[in-house]
């Protein structure tokens, strides 16, 4: 059943200009298995992990490679089958970080599982089996900041909705709904895995009214779910489908659209009673829990400035610049190369010339963009107010830029920049061309990290 909201957070913006998506939305996702991949020890920010094989070790697809050192890390795996030819610094976005070096010595081959072609009977799994899958299958959202999944699922907190992401509100990103389009059967039974591992009773895959084809796929095969009469204990799942505004898939603009409810300033989705997982992880969870496949792989927009925008399935640790490459390269010298979408990315190289590494791809990594440049320069604040009224998060972004330049973190803090989302809705209405969301960013951080150590002091 398709539920469709009305309801909607209060700030926000209409980025596209409704060409950026139509470059890659209708070519279906193309398979690419390079010679070689360069899995990352840090697949997330602070998500560190130790290799536990050496160079000249013989690894099979899906093998463990990687203990996770940190909070926010998850196990890695070997993407590919072949030979470990280094254990070495690459760099990676302007940063060095440790990375596992594989070359691919066996051809590809897919297993044809039947989940991602039909309902699935998941009433033998248990949720304690369900957690365990994604704790050592290295599950970590795709969509958003990678986050370990098992972590969210394994709160004491009582949930009673699952909020499944495929928003995927940035412009020209297509790669969730190619995915909504293409993998729908084993969507559905990712979410019916992961209502199940939530303790929740009702689940709604989320999506924004641009998107009708994808709707009606994912409404098709839900009624068939139904009618396979597979879906006794696990609850219930939905549709839901908004107005299309960014950052709809902003978890607290999702849950507010969806449930009415606000998550707590400082808290987490789960203290509203929700978990939110994007559909890309949904889908990996029923690789994992129903065919034992680790999180190795995932789909990447590539798209903007090249001459063949697309959508590829790709092993983890394939580079970017590959990628690139397959698509045909960059059609504009003077250009900026974004890792993800427009809004969010980091801007990784300008006037990039095809030659030198970027980076390579994470399980959270949604795209590769590429946008001609236009230079521009930073005027001073002309006072219009726009950044405030587009800030989904009720931030004054204007002041607490001014007090993030003057170093006064104090004010910072009573400007709640702790809550900024990093939308980068505040830059992009800002006549002035200011760089404000790069600031608030700084300035959440920097007074994240005073109440950390405030804590760190008290306890
Ligand atoms: S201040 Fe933060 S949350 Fe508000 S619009 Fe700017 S980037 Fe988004
Ligand atoms: S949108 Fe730009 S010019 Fe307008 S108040 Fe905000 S910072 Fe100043």
């Amino acid at each position: 059943m398709q539920k469709k909201k009305s309801s909607v957070f209060p700030g926000g913006v209409h980025p596209t200009d409704g060409t950026d998506k139509i470059l890659s939305m209708d070519k279906a996702v193309q398979q690419y298995w390079p010679d070689t991949v360069t899995i990352l020890s840090e697949q997330s920010f602070g998500g560190k992990c130790r290799f536990v094989v050496s160079p000249g070790d013989t690894v099979a697809e899906g093998q463990m490679i990687g203990e996770p050192e940190a909070f926010m890390a998850a196990p890695l795996h070997a993407s590919v089958s072949g030979k470990v030819l280094e254990i070495k610094e690459v760099l990676n976005q302007g940063r060095k970080i440790p990375a596992c070096i594989i070359e691919r010595e066996k051809e590809h081959q897919e297993t044809d599982w039947g989940f991602r072609k039909e309902a699935a009977d998941i009433s033998g799994i248990s949720r304690e089996e369900i957690l365990k899958a994604l704790r050592d299958g290295g599950l970590t959202g795709m969509g958003g900041a990678g986050f370990p999944t098992h972590k969210k699922y394994e709160t004491d907190k009582a949930i009673d909705t699952l909020l499944i992401n495929g928003a995927e509100c940035e412009p020209y990103l297509t790669c969730d709904y190619r995915l909504m389009l293409e993998e729908g059967y084993a969507l559905v039974n990712g979410v019916r895995l992961l209502l199940k591992g939530s303790g929740a009773k009702k689940a709604y895959i989320c999506m924004e009214d641009n998107k009708p084809k994808a709707a009606e796929n994912l409404e098709r095969i839900l009624d068939a779910v139904q009618k396979a009469g597979v879906m006794t204990e696990e609850g219930q799942v939905e549709l839901a489908v908004l107005p299309t505004k960014y950052p709809q898939g902003g978890e607290r603009q999702l849950i507010q659209a969806v449930t009415g409810r606000e998550v707590p300033m400082g808290g987490l989705p789960a203290d509203a009673g929700v978990i939110v997982s994007n559909v890309g992880t949904a889908r990996a969870a029923a690789d994992m829990i129903l065919g034992g496949l680790p999180l190795i792989r995932r789909i990447v927009t590539v798209t903007g400035c090249v001459k063949e925008p697309g959508n590829y399935l790709v092993p983890i640790g394939t580079s970017a610049k590959e990628l690139l490459k397959l698509a045909g390269g960059v059609t504009v010298s003077q250009n900026r190369v974004i890792a993800g979408g427009p809004m969010t990315g980091p801007c990784v190289a300008s006037d990039w010339n095809g030659e030198e590494e970027l980076f390579y791809i994470t399980k959270n990594t949604s795209g590769i963009l590429v946008l001609a440049d236009s230079a521009w320069e930073e005027q001073p604040c002309i006072r219009c107010g726009g950044c405030e009224n587009a800030c989904p998060a009720g931030l004054t972004p204007w002041q607490i830029d001014f007090a993030f330049q003057e170093e006064d973190y104090d004010l910072c803090e009573k400007l709640y920049a702790s809550e900024c989302i990093a939308c980068g809705c505040c830059s992009y209405v800002c006549p002035a061309k200011r760089e404000l969301s790069v600031r608030t960013r700084m300035a959440r951080d920097a007074v994240k990290q005073k109440m950390r150590e405030r804590a760190v002091k008290k306890a």
